[in-house]
């Protein structure tokens, strides 16, 4: 299992980036449809540690688990 950024409601602060011990959190390419940059986690990395979700300061941005359709990766 893995945790979700939600692509739409990251405001890519990137507190999360930093903060995540496995480097398993990458930038999205261009912006969200609310114009901001966007992370993404890649799924297969993530351990589910929970510390992205800890420090990322948008409430809902980030869920503690796996939900491919709510997270958009790179083409
Ligand atoms: S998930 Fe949260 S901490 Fe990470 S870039 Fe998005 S808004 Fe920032
Ligand atoms: S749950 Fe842990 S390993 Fe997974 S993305 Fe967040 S900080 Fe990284």
């Amino acid at each position: 299992m893995s945790h979700t950024i939600i692509t739409e409601k990251c405001i890519g602060v990137a507190e999360c980036v930093n903060a995540c011990p496995v480097a398993c959190i990458h930038k999205g390419q261009g912006k969200n449809k609310a114009n901001k940059e966007w992370y993404w986690i890649d799924f297969a990395a993530c351990i589910d540690c929970s510390i992205c979700l800890q420090v990322c300061p948008t409430e809902g941005a980030i869920l503690d688990k796996e939900e491919p359709t709510l997270q958009r990766e790179p083409i």
